[in-house]
């Protein structure tokens, strides 16, 4: 029986190393099949997962060796948390390695959606020159609305404004000292305040049971009808029914969302709205961003098999 089971694609010099160490069973299709992993997960120490293994009550309860589950990733919404604090396992993750990553998608997505890139690249590809059908609006002058100002929120911001753009944000449990509200200029305001001043509102809160289709039909009839909304944080964040319609009927002019309410989602929907960009969850796909998870993540198992503290527990506030 493997000492430490990886259920989904996890991989890279750090794993290799850990597998050096420890028996590991990496099954990159595992979190699919729920008897294989319960079965796997009997004797093991340590499970090494991304977003896609749900690691329920029921399957910490069932593993009777576990010390730790390591989250390749930065959110822990698929992670039963106060299960494994009731059983005394050891919850890490990686909230800082992946940033990055999130924040120059996001910035990906504000030029692609200001200037309709993906449009106008299929459009040329098509064999045609329609140079005039393609003229966009610049970043510059405008206003980004960020809900959720941690992490990703602060990277985002601190790159925005490098483009000429002014931010107001909203976060519900933002402590009043961050230096980087009033090095940037940042006016932290109401929601309702950030959606109707914004030409860009870019959602980066954690999926909670409070955060759950956080953005619906009112909060896009807040938004300007020339506005964007682009989401890199959680699918479920969104009512996404809600953003097709304020979509479909003017409401907004544009989205990009690289997350979605179930993944993969069903053929159709967002993706066949033209001014829609879709991606499949790669915020935190760069190759550097993966190379710093997988090491945060191995040398958080290795330390607590090895009876030693880890970088990055998780701790329930
Ligand atoms: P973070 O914890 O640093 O910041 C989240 C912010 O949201 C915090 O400041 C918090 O106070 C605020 N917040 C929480 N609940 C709120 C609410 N109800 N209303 C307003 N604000 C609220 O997290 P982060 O590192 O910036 O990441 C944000 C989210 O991005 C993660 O939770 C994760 O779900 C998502 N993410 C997605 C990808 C991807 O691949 N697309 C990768 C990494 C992270």
């Amino acid at each position: 029986m493997a000492e430490v089971v990886v259920s989904e694609a996890i991989s890279g010099p750090a794993m290799d190393s850990l597998k050096a160490e420890f028996d590991v069973l990496s099954i990159p299709s595992l979190w699919q099949d729920e008897d294989a992993l319960r079965s796997a997960m009997k004797d093991a120490k340590a499970i090494i997962v991304r977003n896609q293994t749900q690691v329920s009550a029921a399957l910490i309860e069932s593993s009777s060796q576990l010390q730790v589950v390591a989250r390749a990733g930065a959110g822990l919404d698929n992670v039963d948390t106060a299960a494994a604090s009731r059983r005394g396992v050891v919850v890490t993750y990686a909230p800082r390695e992946n940033s990055l990553a999130v924040a120059e998608l996001t910035m990906g997505f504000l030029l692609n959606l200001a200037r309709d890139i993906p449009s106008a690249h299929i459009d040329t590809r098509a064999g045609n020159w329609n140079r005039t059908h393609f003229v966009g609006t610049e970043l510059s002058g405008k206003i980004l609305g960020l809900v959720g100002f941690g992490r990703i929120g602060q990277l985002v911001a601190k790159r925005a404004v490098a483009f000429g753009m002014s931010i107001v944000a909203y976060d519900k449990f933002l402590p009043n000292d961050v230096p980087l509200v009033d090095q940037l200029g940042v006016k932290m305001l109401e929601f309702e305040e950030v959606l109707k001043l914004s030409d860009f509102v870019s959602c980066h809160v954690p999926l909670v049971a409070e955060t759950h289709h956080l953005f619906s039909h009112h909060q896009f009839s807040q938004m300007k009808d020339s506005a964007c909304f682009l989401n890199t944080s959680r699918g479920e964040v969104v009512d996404e029914r809600a953003l097709y319609e304020a979509l479909s009927i003017g409401g907004l002019r544009g989205a990009a969302v690289d997350v979605r309410e179930i993944e993969p989602p069903e053929p159709g929907g967002l993706a066949d709205l033209t001014n829609v960009i879709v991606t499949p969850h790669i915020g935190a796909f760069s190759h550097e961003a993966q190379m710093r998870v997988v090491d945060a993540v191995c040398h958080d198992v290795r330390s607590v098999l090895r009876g030693e503290q880890p970088r990055n527990p998780f701790v329930s506030k």
